[in-house]
This record gives C-alpha cells, structure tokens and sequence, in this order.
C-alpha cells in the first residue's frame, strides 16, 4: 500500500493521508535524508560549494514537507492520536539534526570549502549560506578538542536540566497558590465574565466562593479591576515571589548556575560573554550595540514616563486618597484612567470589523503596495472545512503563492495566532517552487445571527499574521535555508509589525471599514480614539520594557563570578528605570521564565527593536503616502523577497537608505 506521505505531491494531500501513515513516512524520509548527506561525504571529488554546501541544503527535502505537515496539523488539528506521534517523532529528528552538526566527515568538507573556496565566484546569498553553514558546526562546538567537547556536551546537559528544573518550580508556585474570595463585596470592580469563570474555579474545586490564581488569564483581571486595594497587594505579592521563597521551588541558585554555565559556555567557544555568543547571529550584532540601543531609549522615554507615573498617581489621591502609588496599584488605575479618558467600547467597534471585510482590505492593501491578487480557489485539499485557500497571482497572473487561512477556535488548536508554511521557496534547475503560507488565529467565530464581528485587537492581529504571509509568499530566494521568514530573530517581526500601521490609517480603513449591516464607514471620532488609547500610557510601558531587557543583558554579558545576591543584583539593575518603590519580597528574576526557560536570553531586547524598525520603516512610507508603489517595491524588493540572503541590516539600508533610527518609534508613542 502506497504512503502518499513518500509521494511526490504539490500541495498537501490531507484528505489521503491516514494518521498511520505519518510514523513510517518519518522513518522512511529520515533514512533517506541520511543517504543523501552520506553521499556529500563519501563523495570522492574534492569538496566544492555545488558538492557540498548546496547538497546539503536541498537535502532532507521530502522530511521537511512531511514534518510541516505534521506539525502544522499537530498545531492546529491534533488529537491525542498526533500527539503520541510526536513523542516518538520529535527525539528522532533531533537524533538526525545532532547527527549532522556533530559530524565531523562533514564538517571536514563544509571547513575545506569555507577555508579554500575562492569566494569571488559565489553570489552574496552563497556566501551567506556558506557562513551560516560553516558557522552552523562552529557554534556547536566542531573546532573544540575531544576534552573541550566532552566539557561542552556536560555543560548543555546541566543546562537542559536547570532550564527545566526552573520552569517546574515556577509552574509549582503558580500552582501553590490561590485568592479564595468568600464575602462578595470583594469582588467588586470585576466583570461579570471574571466573576464567573472565579466561581467555576471555585466549584471544579467544591469550594464555595470564588478563586483567583497565579494564571494570567485569572491573575491579570483581578490586579487591573479589583478595587479591593489590600487583596490586589495580597495577590501581587504572591506573584512576584515565585521562585523567591525558602522553600522547594526556589530558583535562585538555578538562576546563578544557569548564568555562570552560559558564561562558561560561551567563553569555552571563544566569545566574550553569552549575549555576545547569541547576538553574533542577530541583526544588533553584539552586546554594545544592544546596550547602547536599550540606554538610548532610556534616556528618551524616561521624562514621558516619569509624567505620566506622577499623573497616574495624583489621580490615584484624587480617586482614593491614595498617597503612595504601588505596584499593584498600577493596572488598576491605568485602566480606570483610561475608561475616564477614551471610554473605548469594543462592542460599538465591532461592527465595522467583519472578518471577510477586514480580509479582504489586507488583500487590497497589498494588492494597492505589490500588485498582489487574491482569487479564492476550490479545488486545493484542506484539513477542516473552515479552511479557505487563495491562489495568489501577481500584475502579470504569475503564480506567487498559495495562501491558506483558518480563522475560528476549535477543539484540537492550540491558542493565539500564527503563519506558517506548508511548502517553502526555493530555485532549482530554474524551477522557481513558489510557497502555500498559512495563516492560523483563534477570531470571535460568526453565529446564527451574525457574522464574524472582529475587535481592534484582532484587526491587527489579522494585519500581522498576513504580513508574516507577505514576508513568506513573496520569498525570491535559491536555497529553502534562507527563504522567506528564515531571517534573524530581531529582524523576523519587521513585515509582520509594520503591516500593523495600516490598519490606524484613515486612509485604509475606508477600504474595508463599513458597518455590516449600515454599510456605513467607521466614524472618524473612532478613528482618533483608538490612534489615542494606543499610546495611553506609552512612556511607562516603555520603561517597563527597557528594563526588563537591560535586567535580561546585565544577566548575560556581566561577569557572573562577581553577582553575589540576586536580589541585590537586580536592584541594582533596575536602579535607571524604576518608577514604583521596591518590594522587599519580591524579584523578577526567578520567574523570568523567557530568558531562564525560553529563546530569549540575551534576546529580550527584540521586542522593542522590532517596534523600531517597523515604526522607522512605515515612517518611510507616512513620508512619501503610505500607498507608494515605489517605496513598497523597495519593500518588496530588498526586505519581503530577500529572506535570509544577506545581513538584516545591510537589506534594511537598501530599502531605507540609512540605518534604522528610534526616533519614529518616539513619534508615533508620542514621547517627543
Ligand atoms: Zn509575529
């Protein structure tokens, strides 16, 4: 019986695939993968850019169909027949990954090439390829001696297990804890909605009552609407010394160790500190740049800050005769602040936000800024009858892409929003492999008297997945390495945030705007108040941002042999940037989950660079209208269709004709 999986098909054959068929395709397509490298090392010509570095990017390719589909599905399709096949699956393929980079035949080939290959006949993507490969082996370890690598090796096993061991501990505190309400007035100030899912949590547990936890979803409602000032405390409290109690879960010597591992890590590869170590594959490059980056900022958005701190306070005394502003007063009056100043209602906005129109307009957007033309298609295998499939031509009815979309939760999708891709780009023999990009999100689904109704938050969500999607569908790249999204990490939410500004655009919204019943264009007033409330408060948020980057890069470039307290270290950290007075029991450091548990060590700053970048680009285009063809051709020409071809900063001042500068960011948050 044929495993359509092993075939060689176009678009994805959902319909024919039987979940037995994914295991042995896995299994089927790694050992071919695995003859294919060994045929670039047995190959007995000398090692040349072709024979080797090229080969080895086109192989694995029918592995790599088979795990997007996979793992696309086992995000937003699974069942639990899906997720047992990724237990098994997931260890075999970081079996194979490891059995590439720790090959040293290999790397002897890939070494030769990047040593001897006389790189003036390779283009700069080859030469990009070349680096990143070669670089690929280095940054694991290949150049180490036996006794270096066995060091190696250890110290990645002590960190997979603190890194663990870290979250364990933050999810047992999370756990350990719950606000057990008993007298109802101490639930005033809460929404209805709150109210309720406190009194389910409540009652899965028998109890009477209502239950706040350390959840998000629990946790974030209670500090911004209780107006219960000692329970706010009681609770904030709690969640700022996770990890920070004697007790079991304490992480503070996991924080210390991981630190120290990192350094040691990093040194025994030859570079100065961690932060240098992973900034070395980032558009910030280093950890000065990333330092200076962060200060500057600083400096800038600290006097805004500091004026809204003191307006947020007096309005605090003037409200409740509060005298000292605290941290778990923050949200609280932020958002009462906010509901007095904008009185921004979701429900009255939701009208004039129908998903097919909103669709649509970030069709028309980019039909207007690249000539793209979306023409909804029938005839393409789907894997849930919510899903739409778009063939994606351009001016001349050239096929770009294939675009799926799946809007609506469900049962067996995980939550948020996401793009991905079913099939890369790529070029060869003069084939151009044009992309199927997908966009996922979990939108407010239609009922049996309305359609789909976004709010303004998932207007833009929309907009930044979609620019995700453009960023994929108008890849024009050679290698599937470096197609598309497969950019550095601080440069990977450039298409997606700038896509974002569209929408606070009069000028877009009149396009896809309209009432859905009236027909009726957004009010302009709606239009003001939104541009408004975005930038409530921005100077604090700022900060607040700064310093949780400045703590993440003080954790990972300063000499961790000298931190002696971790608290003490903090304070000293946040000195620059904190508004509120300290809390004695609390830190932030044991339950910074992103930097001790997650991708973003040394990474944290990303956040605020990307809003740099996409605020300087689209300032590029409020310049010269925010329609310009020729601006977004440069868009589309040195950004959206170059991938990872070349270094991030040197595609960005092609498009912009300088290096990206903070002060449109600033502009538009309404800090100078
Ligand atoms: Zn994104």
């Amino acid at each position: 019986m044929e495993n359509i999986l092993l075939s060689a098909f176009d678009t994805a054959p959902f319909s024919q695939i039987k979940t037995t068929d994914y295991e042995p395709a896995f299994n089927e397509a790694i050992k071919q993968a695995k003859a294919e490298i060994q045929q670039i090392i047995t190959n007995t010509d000398a090692p040349t850019f072709e024979n080797t570095i090229e080969a080895m990017s086109f192989s694995g390719m029918q592995l790599d169909r088979i795990s997007n589909i996979f793992f696309n599905l086992n995000s937003a399709e699974t069942n639990e027949e899906l997720q047992k096949i990724a237990q098994i699956v997931a260890p075999k393929l970081s079996a194979f990954g490891n059995d590439i980079s720790l090959n040293p035949e290999l790397f002897k080939r890939v070494k030769q090439v990047f040593d001897t290959f006389d790189k003036s006949t390779l283009t700069t993507e080859q030469i990009t390829l070349l680096d990143k490969t070669y670089k690929g082996f280095v940054r694991n370890g290949a150049l180490l001696n036996d006794d270096q690598k066995t060091e190696l090796r250890e110290i990645d096993a002590q960190l997979s297990v603190l890194s663990l061991q870290f979250n364990e501990n933050v999810l047992a505190e999370t756990n350990a804890y719950q606000l057990h309400i008993t007298n109802e007035e101490d639930l005033a100030g809460l929404p209805d909605g709150v109210i309720e899912a406190a009194k389910n949590l409540a009652e899965q547990q028998e109890k009477s009552g209502w239950i706040f936890t350390l959840d998000y979803p629990s946790y974030l409602p209670f500090v911004t609407y209780a107006k219960n000032r000692e329970l706010r405390k009681e609770i904030a409290i709690a969640n700022g010394k996770k990890g920070f109690q004697k007790n079991d879960y304490n992480n503070e010597e996991i924080v210390l160790k991981i630190v120290k591992l990192r350094n040691q890590r990093a040194q025994l590869l030859g570079y100065k500190n961690h932060a240098a170590f992973v900034l070395e594959e980032r558009m910030a490059q280093n950890p000065e740049k990333v330092l200076s980056f962060l200060n500057d900022l600083l400096v800038k958005a600290k006097p805004a800050a500091k004026k809204e701190f003191e307006e947020l306070t007096a309005y605090a005394k003037k409200l409740d005769g509060i005298d000292r502003l605290e941290k778990w007063d923050g949200s609280y009056y932020s958002e009462k602040l906010k509901q007095e100043r904008f009185n921004l209602d979701d429900e009255a906005l939701k009208p004039y936000f129908k998903l097919e129109n909103v669709l649509n307009g970030s069709f028309t957007v980019a039909e207007k800024l690249f000539g793209l033309h979306f023409t909804e298609v029938f005839t393409v295998d789907k894997y849930h009858a919510d899903v739409q499939t778009f063939d994606v031509t351009n001016d001349n009815g050239e096929k770009i892409a294939l675009l799926y979309t799946d809007f609506f939760p469900r049962k067996g999708k995980r939550n948020g929003a996401w793009m991905t891709s079913f099939k890369s780009q790529w070029i060869k023999n003069d084939v151009n492999e044009r992309p199927h990009i997908s966009i996922v999100c979990n939108f407010t689904p239609p009922t049996q008297s309305k359609p789909s109704l976004l709010t303004f938050n998932e207007v833009t969500t929309l907009f930044h997945e979609f620019g995700h999607a453009l960023h994929g569908m108008l890849a024009n790249t050679t290698y599937p390495s470096l197609s598309g999204t497969s950019v550095y990490w601080d440069f990977v939410e450039l298409p997606s945030q700038i896509m974002e500004n569209w929408v606070y655009q009069p000028e877009t919204l009149a396009l896809f705007a309209k009432h859905y019943e009236t027909g009726e264009t957004i009010p302009q007033q709606y239009i003001n108040k939104i541009k408004e409330s975005a930038n409530f408060l921005e100077g604090m948020a700022t900060l607040r941002q700064l310093s949780f980057g400045l703590l993440d890069m003080a954790w990972h470039s300063k000499n961790p042999e000298n931190i002696g307290s971790l608290k003490e270290f903090e304070n000293q950290e946040f000195e620059t940037t904190k508004l509120y007075p300290d809390v004695a029991e609390n830190v932030m450091s044991t339950a910074f989950s992103h930097i001790f548990a997650g991708g973003y060590a040394a990474g944290y700053y990303s956040y605020k660079w990307a809003e740099v970048l996409d605020a300087d680009a689209f300032d590029y285009f409020e310049q010269n209208g925010i329609f310009n063809k020729e601006i977004a051709t440069k868009f589309k020409d040195f950004v959206l269709s170059q991938g990872g071809t070349d270094h991030p900063m040197t595609l960005y001042k092609k498009f912009r004709g300088q290096e990206p500068s903070p002060n449109a960011l600033l502009k538009r948050a309404g800090l100078i």
